[in-house]
């Protein structure tokens, strides 16, 4: 039997290159299919999922702006690339078994639901797993402030930021070897120090609203079943004393 969840409900945010695996662009499909399983399995524990996909994987609106292109249609396309994202992941889900929904924030309902969020709630609680794609459906902003504003609207009990590493560090720990490790901060002390933790929007939107933050390596294999379980796996962000 495995242990019961400690949360009711999650909010689970990848970004668009964590689809990518070992490739330099596009989706791996066998790393959809891995997480497409994680995800299925803690589902069936009861904890309902929501996930946010970013789209740096296909289309990032800074860079193409950089490249000459309009920032707002950048913006726009970067979005369409995290419908893209989520469609893939859609589908890796439900050849695991689970109902899923892609509920887009900009219209585009031949192909997915629009974002209404009651009815996403609904979908959350008959376990089906909802992933929120097109950002906040606005420009200027990013999947990491999508993720913190889906989190906080929908009332989940934790926001989880999927990274590559284990949490927070000091510093980047693959180019600096004394990089100190962090299990706990508050939000207030990753805005001041800058730490490449969320962008500041969405740490500021987590911090306002008292939406726990974990940051975590969700690619270690069982990790994000053993934290619904309980388990005290990578950073945890939130507000007051950080040792709490
Ligand atoms: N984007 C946007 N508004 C949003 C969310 C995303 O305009 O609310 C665009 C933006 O161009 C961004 C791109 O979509 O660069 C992909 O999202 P993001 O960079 O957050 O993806 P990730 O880095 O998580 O893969």
């Amino acid at each position: 039997m495995s242990n019961p969840p400690v949360y009711r409900r999650i909010l689970l945010k990848l970004s668009g290159e964590a689809l990518m695996g070992s490739q330099s662009s596009g989706i791996d499909a066998s790393v959809l299919q891995r997480l497409a399983v994680e995800i299925d399995e803690i589902c069936k524990i009861g904890v309902q999922v929501g996930l946010v996909i970013g789209g740096g994987n296909i289309v990032r609106g800074a860079t193409k702006a950089a490249e000459g292109l309009d920032r707002v249609t950048s913006d726009h396309m970067g979005m369409l690339a995290t419908v893209i994202n989520a469609l893939a992941m859609q589908d890796a889900l439900e050849q695991v078994g689970r109902p899923t929904r892609v509920m887009s924030a900009l219209k585009i309902n031949q192909v997915c639901e629009d974002y209404i969020r009651r009815r996403a709630v609904r979908h959350l609680e008959k376990g089906r797993a909802v992933i929120f794609a097109a950002g906040t459906g606005n420009p200027f902003f990013t999947t990491d402030s999508a993720a913190s504003l889906r989190a906080i609207e929908v009332d989940a009990d934790l926001l989880i930021k999927a990274t590559k590493v284990d949490g927070v560090y000091s510093a980047d720990p693959k180019k600096d070897p004394d990089a100190s490790f962090y299990s706990r901060m508050t939000f207030d002390q990753a805005l001041d120090q800058r730490l490449d933790v969320m962008d500041a929007t969405a740490l500021v939107l987590c911090r306002d609203h008292a939406m726990q933050l974990r940051v975590m390596n969700i690619f270690e294999a069982g990790a994000i079943m053993r934290l619904v379980q309980g388990e005290d796996i990578g950073t945890l962000l939130q507000n007051g004393n950080p040792e709490a």
